[in-house]
């Protein structure tokens, strides 16, 4: 199981924490970017944080993981891998499924996924910001009938400030300030803050 400082180790080795000045998809800007992509895209990684994630909630029964995408698709997958499976009828393990934003940018379940009432649900995203991403998932898993009895993420980088109606841990707390952007200081320095994904920050970094 990984140590808070093996996984610091990981993403950097990963090249997955960036510094410049970013716009998150929350809107908030930030000096400090971790793409966790970077280290999910390797698979023995991604299952070996999966195992690390799950242990955390070794205590619940959880029958399915739920992820909002994209960002917590893999790490979704490799969680719901790692978890004991319970009356699994299918032979599948742990169903993970994911919910995503339609046209208009709400966060619904499509693709057909279904949860049974009562089904006890993990809430998995890679990266807590807000934790907005993960709050509109629970949402979604109450409307469609499930119950969701945790969440959980690779990392809380606000510090473990989020709060969530449910019990909620992250494999890693890490501090990193983030800002509204009328009250960025990397804005007041007179630089433009990038989307991570875009093209620009591609060929900035
Ligand atoms: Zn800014």
């Amino acid at each position: 199981m990984f140590t808070c400082e093996e996984l610091l180790k990981l993403l950097e080795k990963a090249g997955a924490v960036r510094h410049g000045h970013f716009e998150l998809s929350s809107g908030l800007h930030s000096g400090t970017y971790v793409q966790c992509a970077l280290v999910l895209q390797y698979p023995r990684f991604a299952e070996k944080l999966g195992q690390a994630l799950a242990a955390l909630f070794s205590d619940a029964r959880i029958d399915a993981v739920v992820s909002p995408a994209l960002g917590g698709v893999i790490i979704g997958q490799e969680v719901a891998r790692a978890l004991p499976a319970l009356g699994d009828a299918i032979g599948g393990g742990v169903p993970a499924m994911f919910v995503e934003r339609d046209g208009s940018g709400t966060m619904t379940m499509r693709r057909g996924f279904t949860l049974k009432p009562d089904t006890h649900v993990l809430v998995v995203e890679d990266v807590w910001t807000t934790g907005g991403s993960t709050q509109e998932a629970i949402s979604v898993v109450e409307e469609a009938g499930g119950r969701v009895v945790a969440a959980g993420a690779l990392i809380d980088r606000s510090g473990g400030k989020i709060e969530f109606p449910v019990e909620s841990n992250a494999l890693i707390e890490l501090l990193i300030e983030s800002y509204e952007p009328d009250d960025c200081p990397l804005c007041r320095q007179g630089t433009v803050a990038v989307k991570p994904g875009s093209r620009y920050a591609r060929s900035a970094s």
